[in-house]
């Protein structure tokens, strides 16, 4: 057998259904639980966010709202909408870059969330770790501070990313 560069799958499209139906899922689960409401423009940021799987920022929801409906929404309703999703952990938002993502891991508003961002292509993939939680628990309690939002986004090169500039 010779040693053959393997394309990676691509499984990618499959992948992007699940998150989609698992970000939709978490939510109309979580707003049952809850007895919040997933009202039709809540639903369409959350839609538009989990179908992208990638950060969109306000105006480029707008945008595709505008394509898909034939009408510009008010920025203030994006807003509007976004706030209830971040508050309820259906959406995270990435500081650095002033765009939102949806979150398909049902992840709690105190947990704590690492972005990994890709510098060339933008991807960013979410993770989170119990030791991460119970480090932050600790440096937050020798400093006597009560940490709420807990994102770190950590920049640098995703795996094909990396691989394309290695075979440069
Ligand atoms: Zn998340
Ligand atoms: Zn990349």
């Amino acid at each position: 057998m010779t040693a053959q560069r393997v394309p990676p799958p691509r499984p990618r499209k499959a992948q992007a259904v699940a998150a989609f139906r698992s970000t939709m899922a978490n939510a109309e689960d979580l707003c049952r639980r809850e007895g919040a409401k997933l009202t039709p423009a809540r639903r369409r940021v959350l839609e538009i966010l989990a179908e992208e799987g990638r950060p969109l920022g306000a105006y480029d929801m707008i945008e595709k709202i505008a394509v898909a409906t034939g009408k510009h929404p008010a920025p203030i309703s994006i807003y509007r909408a976004l706030d209830f999703l971040l508050e309820n952990g259906l959406v995270h938002r990435l500081a650095s870059r002033n765009a939102f993502l949806a979150c398909a891991h049902g992840h709690k508003h105190e947990e704590p969330v690492v972005f990994l961002i890709c510098e060339a292509c933008g991807a960013v993939t979410e993770a989170t770790s119990k030791a991460l939680h119970r480090e932050i628990a600790v440096l937050g309690a020798e400093s006597g501070f009560v940490p709420h939002s807990q994102v770190l986004e950590i920049t640098g090169l995703c795996r094909s990313c990396e691989d394309r500039a290695a075979a440069v």
